[in-house]
């Protein structure tokens, strides 16, 4: 999840860095109004917390689906290596390796879409 205001002046999207998960954490981390500058234009403006928006972060999709892609194929290695014409349950668990990251990610998807809900719906 990343959050960014709108800028005042150019309109574009201007990030936020913080962890906060809520309003009321940001609220807490920067105060209910905070001044920002703009990376697209250099202007500094004072922005409420209210025009705060959450929105999934590319980045971090990115980096979750890296993360998941690496256990896939060690784990896919590790069971190749050992057992490949050893066991004849060999196919179930590669079909099941298979099967995990996908639950992983649609886990992380879910929440990540509930923090987003939770941070737009709270208003200060
Ligand atoms: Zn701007």
């Amino acid at each position: 999840m990343k959050k960014e205001v709108i800028c005042k002046k150019c309109k574009k999207p201007i990030p936020i860095k913080s962890k906060a998960l809520d309003r009321a954490q940001l609220v807490k981390e920067k105060g209910k109004e905070f001044e920002l500058s703009c990376p697209q234009c250099k202007t500094t403006n004072r922005y409420h917390v209210n025009g705060v928006k959450a929105k999934k972060s590319l980045f971090q999709n990115l980096v979750v689906s890296l993360i998941i892609f690496s256990i896939l194929s060690l784990s896919v290695f590790y069971v190749f290596k050992n057992y490949w014409f050893k066991s004849v349950m060999l196919v179930y668990m590669i079909l099941s390796i298979l099967g995990i990251p996908g639950i992983i990610y649609a886990i992380y998807n879910k929440q990540q879409n509930i923090a987003i809900k939770n941070f737009n719906r709270f208003r200060k």
